[in-house]
Formats: C-alpha cells, structure tokens, sequence
C-alpha cells in the first residue's frame, strides 16, 4: 500500500490537496474528476484547471494511512 501522491507530471510526494474539476465540454456538470496535489504543486495544478475554468473545489487530502 503506497500512500496517494501528486498527480503533477514526475512528482512522488504525497497529496495533501484534493482539485476537483470538471470539463464542461466533456463532462456532464454534476461529474467531478479528481487530481491530487501536494503543497508544492497545489498552486500550478490550480493555476492550470483555474485558467481553463474548470476547477471546481479545492479539499484537504489525508493520505491513505494517515
Ligand atoms: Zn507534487
């Protein structure tokens, strides 16, 4: 069992933030995919979903096990 970790390219540490989004174009408004983010990559992730306008909700993640 791994704990859950950061869903930015090539990064292993483990999520501390939840981004939940949705992609109007392709998704139905109610559907929410999830992206995971440590306290290093929160802000980039963010920054990418929010500029889209798809970024939803930002939760506090407890890694599995924690
Ligand atoms: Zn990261």
């Amino acid at each position: 069992m791994s704990p859950d970790t950061c869903s930015a390219k090539g990064c292993t540490a483990p999520a501390a933030w939840r981004l939940l989004w949705n992609n109007p174009k392709i998704h139905t408004p109610d559907r929410r995919k999830t992206w995971l983010a440590c306290d290093a990559h929160k802000g980039s992730l963010s920054d990418f979903l929010g500029a889209r306008g798809f970024l939803r909700e930002v939760e506090p993640h407890s890694p599995a096990g924690a």
